[in-house]
């Protein structure tokens, strides 16, 4: 047998079939190249679009002040650090960053991986050892979920936002072993909150430590941003922050933050830290930009609130369904597989941007298009989103 048979062999039962098929009508939806960025427009086949598909929270990928960072990161320190943190990757700046953030979410210590995704592998692989049991929800991120496999210990998963099956896991989890519960603080596709008081509860009465993916609540959630710890007032309580620098923080890697012995044991063990090449000057210079901006210009974050309110109740009032979103992330539920793609074919033709997501992404009947807002995005092109919505919503029998 060939082992290459999958990828030419494309049965219903391989994953790619459906792939396919959508090649061939035309609708496709991935890898679809952007001619220009500028936050909240872009050209996509030579066409102005509306861009309700990206995670740049608070617009500041095009900052000016955030790319003369990046520029002048270039030019004092070159283009790439050539090896690991561990040996001859570490610039004054990974550390003047970490400084920054671990006292941004007042933690101890704070560390810096090249992304979000190997953050999550990292630090998961690291701390769950061979008796240790990780206790994850399922709609958590599949960073998270490829962290407690490449662990040694065991994964259990509780059924979403579900403090009640939480219990019930933990309930029956031997008292000796080392347990942490990890929860995405905002669901990527949802929008939906995690109710971390609650989960803080329960951890506590089964000993369990916690830790908090605040991928999507950073620059979001919280004073100044500082996620959804400080959104609930329990920063003491959540022993392991997680966050990403490819969202608000307008650039690429990830870290975590807590205790200075948990990071120590963090820096020396997990691999994707060690063995990979750290963050390069310039995404470095543009999160510690980013970080500062988000400190001093609030206005930013309750505009991206009033924003993100505007649009979700407008689709909400076109007669959309968006579940429990409560964040600038908003699902519009089509259901079904292939009407999202059509609906999200015909939405860009007219002129708006928004992200398909379909199974294996999410459960079978919960297909969405997962739209997001930005702290830039104005009225007047909220306004205009709603109207194309509205539009192709109709013409598609959707509302
Ligand atoms: N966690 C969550 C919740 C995410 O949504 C993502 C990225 N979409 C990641 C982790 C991985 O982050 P990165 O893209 O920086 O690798």
């Amino acid at each position: 047998m060939d082992i290459f048979e999958k990828c030419t062999n494309l049965t219903p039962l391989n994953p790619l079939y459906e792939a396919k098929i959508a090649i061939e009508k035309g609708v496709y939806p991935f890898f679809i190249p952007l001619e220009n960025n500028e936050g909240t427009e872009a050209i996509i086949n030579g066409k102005r679009v509306l861009m309700f598909g990206s995670n740049n929270y608070l617009g500041l990928t095009t900052d000016k002040r955030v790319r003369e960072a990046a520029i002048e990161a270039i030019k004092k320190y070159g283009t790439s650090v050539t090896g690991s943190r561990f040996m001859n990757g570490t610039l004054k700046l990974h550390l003047e960053l970490e400084e920054k953030l671990a006292e941004f979410l007042g933690k101890e210590k704070a560390l810096v991986f090249s992304t979000g995704y190997q953050t999550n592998v990292g630090t998961i692989s690291a701390i769950v050892g061979k008796d240790d049991i990780a206790i994850v929800d399922k709609e958590d991120h599949a960073s998270i979920i490829d962290g407690c496999k490449m662990s040694f210990g065991k994964m259990e998963r509780f059924k979403h936002n579900d403090l009640e099956d939480l219990e019930k896991i933990l309930k029956k989890l031997p008292e000796d072993k080392g347990k942490i519960v990890i929860v995405d603080g905002v669901y990527s596709m949802t929008g939906e909150i995690a109710p971390l008081p609650e989960i803080i509860e329960i951890c506590k009465k089964y000993k369990a430590r916690l830790m908090v993916d605040d991928a999507h609540s950073i620059g979001v959630l919280g004073k100044n941003g500082r996620g959804t710890a400080n959104y609930f007032g329990c920063e003491k309580d959540v022993d392991l922050i997680m966050g990403t620098f490819s969202k608000s923080f307008a650039s690429l890697g990830g870290f975590i933050a807590g205790d200075k012995d948990v990071l120590f044991y963090i820096q020396h063990t997990a691999r994707s830290f060690i063995f990979s090449a750290a963050i390069p000057p310039a995404n470095l210079a543009s999160a510690l930009k980013a970080l500062e901006i988000m400190q001093k210009e609030p206005e930013r974050i309750e505009n991206l609130k009033r924003i993100s309110e505007k649009w979700r109740n407008g689709l909400k009032s076109i007669g959309f369904d968006i579940g429990k979103s409560e964040t600038p992330i908003v699902p519009v539920y089509i259901r079904d597989k292939w009407k999202t793609v059509y609906m999200w074919k015909e939405l860009l033709e007219e002129g708006i941007y928004v992200n398909p997501v379909v199974p294996p992404g999410v459960p079978p009947g919960d297909s969405l298009l997962r739209t997001s807002c930005m702290a830039t995005h104005t009225d007047e092109q909220i306004e205009r989103g709603l109207e194309i919505f509205e539009k192709v919503g109709k013409r598609l029998g959707i509302i």
